[in-house]
């Protein structure tokens, strides 16, 4: 289950340190699923098709 996500990276993180820049994660509360592109994202609308995206998880 993802839970952190980088703000700076873009990319969801398991751990509270991200991996690349090092540094912290945000607890991510909200994840959508783009079904054009099939990947889950981090905003409501899709950057790469501008589509709103399904709102999938909530923690
Ligand atoms: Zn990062
Ligand atoms: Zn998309």
């Amino acid at each position: 289950m993802i839970q952190y996500f980088c703000n700076d990276c873009n990319v969801p993180m398991e751990t509270s340190e991200c991996s690349i820049c090092k540094k912290r994660t945000e607890l991510s509360s909200t994840v959508y699923w783009c079904d054009k592109c099939n990947v889950p994202i981090y905003w409501d609308i899709c950057l790469a098709v501008e589509k709103k995206g399904i709102m999938c998880l909530q923690i």
